[in-house]
C-alpha cells in the first residue's frame, strides 16, 4: 500500500514538474522574445521611434495565457526589457521608466481584450480585430503616450519624444508583432503549413523589399503589397505579420540612413521619413487585415456550406427513400440514389421520363389530381400508386409531396416527393384482406358456431351461427359477426350457455382447464337440457413466435347424426342377430355355431378342461312331415328346440339348429357323464312334450342324441368332437333310435387326456 502511495506521489511531483518546465520555458521563451525585440530597436534608436516591437512580442504572450500567468509574463517582461535596455545604454532611470510604461501599456491593452474577447485570439474575426485595434493598437499606445508625453514635458533629461511617435510606435509595433507573434506560438514554432512549398513568396518578398528601400532609381515598392498579400493567402495572417515585420526592418534600416523612397522624400519635402514608413508599414497591415477578415468570412461561409452540402448528401444518398426534385410538369431536376438502387433507373434516364409517364396507367389521374391540387396552393399531399421500374415490373410505392417555394418570390416553384416502396407492406395488407374475407366467409358459411376469445379472455369475434347453436337470442349478446372491436367478456357468454348444458359443473370445469392450458386442445360433446347434443372442438391460437393469442371453439348441433346413428346402430344389431340366428327356432345357426365351437375349444385348450356336445336328430322326421305336413314339421321343431332351451340352463351352453331337423348343443367345461345326462334329459324332455307321431313305435316324437367329449390338445381339430358325437349318433339310430350314445373313437381311446371324466371302458353306452 505504502509502495502503490509513494508510486503515485511520485507520478504526480513527475507531472507538476513537466507542468513547471512548461511554464518556465514559456517564461524563458518570452524572456528570450522580449528582450530580443528590445535589445534590436534599441540599437537602433532611430527606428525607436519608427516602430517598437518589444510591447506586441509581450502582448502576444499575455493574450495566449490564461489570466493567472499574467503576472509571471509581466515581470519576465520588465526584466528582459530592462536586460536589454541596459545591453544598450547605461541610462538605467530613463530605461526604467520607460520600461514601466511599457509593461503598463501590455496590460491596459491585454485587459481591455481579455474584458471584452475571453478567448484565444482570432486576428481574422472581425469583431476581434476590431477589438484589437482599438484598445492594442490605439487605447493602450494613446493613454500610456499621454502619461509619457507628461512626464517628458516635465521631466528635463527626458527625451522629448511627443505623444504622437509613442503611440505611432507602440501602434505599429503591436499591431504587427502580436499576431505575428501568436501565429508563431500558436504554430508551436513549427513551420506553418505551406512553408516548404510557398517560401519562394518570402523570398521574392525581401528581395523586392531590399531593391524597394535601398534605391530610388526604380520604384518597386508597389510590388510589396501584393507579395504580402500572396504571403498572406498561401501562408496565413501570422506569416504574413512576420513579413511585415520584417518589410519594416529593412525599411527602418534603409529609411533612417536617408535611403529608398521615404528616406529620399525627406529632401524634398518636410514629411518625416520614419511617418511616411509609418503609414506604409500601417497601410500594409490594415490591408492584411482586411483581406484576412474577408477571406475568412468567406472560408467560414464555405465551410457551413460544405458542411451543409455533406450533411444532406449523407441524408439523401444513404436515405431508403427516393428524393426527387421537380416542378409542377414532372420534370426533375434532383433525384437521390436509392432511385437508382429502387427503380434501377439511373440519373439520366431518370431526366428522359417525366413523373407521371413511369406511373401505372390506372394511378396517373389520381396522380395528376394531386398535383393539380399542390400547384393550386395545398402545401402538401400523400399518394400511394405503382412506378415502373427498369425492368418493366410494377412496385408500390408511397409518395410524399412538398410545396417548394422559390426562396425571393415565395411563389410554389416545384415540388419535394419522397418516395418509399411500401410494396412489402402492401402485399401484407392484401394478404390481410384476402385472410379477412376468408375468415368471415367462414364464419358466414359455416355449419358450426365459431366463438373468438383473446388472451384476455374477452370476445373477439362470434357467428350467427353460434348463438342458433346455443339458441342464445339477440339481445343477450350485444352484437355479432367479426365485430372486431367488441370488448365482451367471455364470462357473460358463458354465463348464458351454462344454463343450457345438462351438467353445466363439469362444462365449467373443462372451460376453466382449457383456459388454464392454452396448448390444450378438446374434441369432446356437450349434451344440453332441451336433449340436444353438441359438438365441441376448442384449440389454442397461437403467433409463429409461439405467443398466445387466445382460444378459438367450435360448436356444432349433432342431434341429428346421433339419432341417425343410434337408428343405424340398431339396425346392424338387429342384421347382426339374424345372421347368427336360426330364423325358424330362434336358436343359434349353424354359423354361429361354428363360432362358437371354435372359441370354446380354444377356451378349453387355454383352461385344460374338457368340453362336450351333443347332436340331436328327430327320429323317422320325414315321416312325421309326410303324415302332417310341412308346417306341422316346423312347428313341431320349434317344439324341440324350446325342450331343449328349457334342458339347457348354463349360460355358456350354446343349443343350436345346425340342419333341417338336426340340433347340437356344445357343452363347455363338462365331462362325459355331465353331458349324457343333459343328453337324456332333453331326450326326455322331448318325449314328455307327447306330440302325436304315428309312424314312430312310440306314437310319439323322439329323438336320438349323440354325445362326445374331449380334451382339447395341440394338434387336434374341433372337428374331431363333431365327427364323435355324429358317430355316437349314427350309433344311437343304428340301436333303435329315441336314445343316447356315448361316442369316443379308436383313435383316442387311450388317450390319456380322456381318462379324466369320461368313460372309456365302452365305445358305445346306450342309455
Ligand atoms: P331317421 O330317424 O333315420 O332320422 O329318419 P328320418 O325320416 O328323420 O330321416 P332323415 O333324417 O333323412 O329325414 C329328414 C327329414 O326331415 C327330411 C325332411 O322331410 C325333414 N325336414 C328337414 N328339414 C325340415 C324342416 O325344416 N321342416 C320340416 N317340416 N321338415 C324338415
Ligand atoms: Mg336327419
Ligand atoms: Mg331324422
Amino acid at each position: 500500500m505504502a509502495r502503490v502511495d509513494s508510486a503515485d506521489m511520485r507520478s504526480r511531483r513527475q507531472v507538476r514538474w513537466w507542468q513547471r518546465r512548461g511554464s518556465v520555458r514559456r517564461l524563458a521563451g518570452c524572456f528570450l522574445a522580449v528582450s530580443a525585440a528590445t535589445v534590436f530597436i534599441r540599437f537602433a534608436p532611430e527606428a525607436n521611434h519608427l516602430i517598437w516591437i518589444a510591447n506586441g512580442v509581450l502582448l502576444a504572450f499575455l493574450l495566449l495565457a490564461p489570466r493567472r500567468f499574467w503576472p509571471g509574463y509581466l515581470c519576465v517582461g520588465f526584466v528582459a526589457q530592462a536586460a536589454g535596455s541596459i545591453l544598450v545604454n547605461s541610462h538605467w532611470e530613463q530605461n526604467s521608466i520607460f520600461n514601466a510604461l511599457n509593461i503598463a501599456e501590455v496590460l491596459i491593452s491585454a485587459f481591455l481584450m481579455r474584458l471584452w474577447s475571453p478567448g484565444l485570439p482570432r486576428f481574422t474575426d472581425r469583431a476581434y480585430l476590431i477589438r484589437f485595434v482599438g484598445f492594442c493598437v490605439v487605447a493602450g499606445p494613446v493613454i500610456v503616450g499621454s502619461i509619457y508625453g507628461m512626464i517628458a514635458a516635465y521631466w528635463y533629461p527626458f527625451p522629448r519624444t511627443g505623444l504622437l511617435q509613442w503611440a505611432v510606435a507602440d501602434g505599429l509595433g503591436a499591431a504587427v508583432a502580436a499576431p505575428a507573434c501568436v501565429a508563431v506560438f500558436r504554430m508551436r514554432f513549427k513551420s506553418p503549413a505551406g512553408l516548404g512549398k510557398h517560401w519562394v513568396y518570402l523570398l521574392l518578398l525581401g528581395v523586392v523589399s531590399l531593391v524597394a528601400f535601398s534605391q530610388n532609381t526604380i520604384s518597386v515598392l508597389f510590388l510589396v503589397f501584393p507579395l504580402l498579400a500572396l504571403v498572406l493567402l498561401r501562408l496565413g495572417l501570422g506569416s504574413a505579420a512576420m513579413a511585415t515585420l520584417f518589410v519594416a526592418g529593412i525599411g527602418s534600416w534603409f529609411t533612417l540612413r536617408g535611403q529608398g523612397p521615404f528616406g529620399f522624400a525627406t529632401s524634398h519635402s518636410r514629411l518625416d521619413p520614419a511617418i511616411g514608413l509609418q503609414i506604409f508599414i500601417a497601410s500594409a497591415m490594415f490591408m492584411l487585415y482586411t483581406v484576412s477578415v474577408v477571406l475568412e468570412s468567406q472560408h467560414t461561409t464555405e465551410r457551413r456550406l460544405q458542411k451543409i452540402v455533406a450533411r444532406h448528401s449523407l441524408v439523401t444518398e444513404n436515405s431508403r427513400d427516393i428524393i426527387i426534385l421537380a416542378d409542377f410538369d414532372g420534370n426533375r431536376s434532383y433525384a437521390s440514389a436509392e432511385a437508382e438502387r429502387m427503380l434501377g433507373w439511373d440519373a439520366e434516364e431518370l431526366a428522359f421520363h417525366r413523373s407521371l409517364d413511369l406511373l401505372h396507367p390506372e394511378d396517373r389521374p389520381k396522380a395528376a389530381a394531386k398535383v393539380q391540387e399542390l400547384s393550386a396552393g395545398c402545401e402538401g399531399a400523400s399518394l400511394e400508386c405503382r412506378v415502373r421500374k427498369r425492368s418493366g415490373e410494377y412496385i408500390w410505392v408511397e409518395a410524399n409531396l412538398r410545396v417548394v417555394r422559390d426562396p425571393k418570390s415565395g411563389k410554389p416553384c416545384g415540388l419535394l416527393n419522397i418516395v418509399r416502396d411500401i410494396s412489402e407492406r402492401k402485399r401484407a395488407e392484401q394478404s390481410r384482406e384476402f385472410h379477412l374475407s376468408l375468415l368471415a366467409a367462414i364464419h358466414e358459411v359455416s355449419l358450426d358456431g365459431i366463438l373468438v376469445v383473446n388472451e384476455k379472455g374477452n370476445v373477439v369475434s362470434y357467428n350467427n351461427r353460434f348463438s342458433d347453436v346455443w339458441k342464445i337470442s339477440a339481445p343477450e349478446i350485444p352484437a355479432s359477426l367479426l365485430e372486431m372491436d367488441i370488448e365482451l367478456s367471455d364470462e357473460l357468454l358463458l354465463s348464458q350457455v351454462l344454463g343450457r348444458t345438462k351438467y353445466p359443473e363439469e362444462f365449467l370445469k373443462r372451460v376453466q382447464e382449457l383456459y388454464a392450458d392454452p396448448e390444450a386442445l378438446d374434441h369432446s360433446q356437450v349434451e344440453l337440457v332441451d336433449g340436444r347434443t353438441l359438438e365441441r372442438y376448442s384449440s389454442g391460437l397461437h403467433r409463429d413466435s409461439g405467443k398466445h393469442l387466445g382460444r378459438v371453439w367450435f360448436f356444432r348441433d349433432i342431434t341429428e347424426r346421433k339419432r341417425a346413428e343410434q337408428q343405424l346402430q340398431d339396425a346392424f344389431h338387429t342384421v347382426e342377430a339374424l345372421a347368427v340366428t336360426d330364423a325358424l327356432t330362434g336358436l343359434a345357426n349353424r354359423r354361429q355355431f361354428d363360432q362358437c365351437l371354435s372359441n370354446e375349444w380354444r377356451r378349453s385348450l387355454r383352461d385344460r378342461g374338457p368340453l362336450s356336445m351333443l347332436l340331436l336328430d328327430v327320429d323317422l322326421f320325414k315321416s312325421y312331415n309326410d303324415a302332417y305336413g310341412h308346417v306341422q314339421g316346423d312347428c313341431c321343431l320349434k317344439q324341440i328346440a324350446d325342450a331343449a332351451m328349457q334342458v339347457v340352463a348354463r349360460p355358456g351352453d350354446t343349443v343350436a339348429r345346425i340342419g333341417g331337423e338336426e340340433f347340437a348343443v356344445i357343452l363347455p367345461n363338462t365331462d362325459n357323464d355331465g353331458a349324457i345326462q343333459l343328453a337324456e334329459e332333453i331326450c326326455e324332455a322331448v318325449r314328455r312334450r307327447y306330440l302325436p307321431h304315428s309312424a314312430n313305435p312310440d306314437g310319439v316324437v323322439t329323438i336320438s342324441a349323440g354325445c362326445a367329449t374331449i380334451l382339447p390338445s395341440l394338434g387336434r381339430h374341433s372337428v374331431t368332437l363333431i365327427e364323435l358325437a355324429d358317430m355316437a349318433l349314427y350309433q344311437a339310430k343304428r340301436s333303435g333310435r329315441n336314445r343316447v350314445c356315448n361316442g369316443i373313437s379308436a383313435c383316442c381311446k387311450d388317450d390319456e387326456s380322456l381318462s379324466d371324466g369320461i368313460q372309456n371302458d365302452a365305445i358305445f353306452r346306450i342309455a
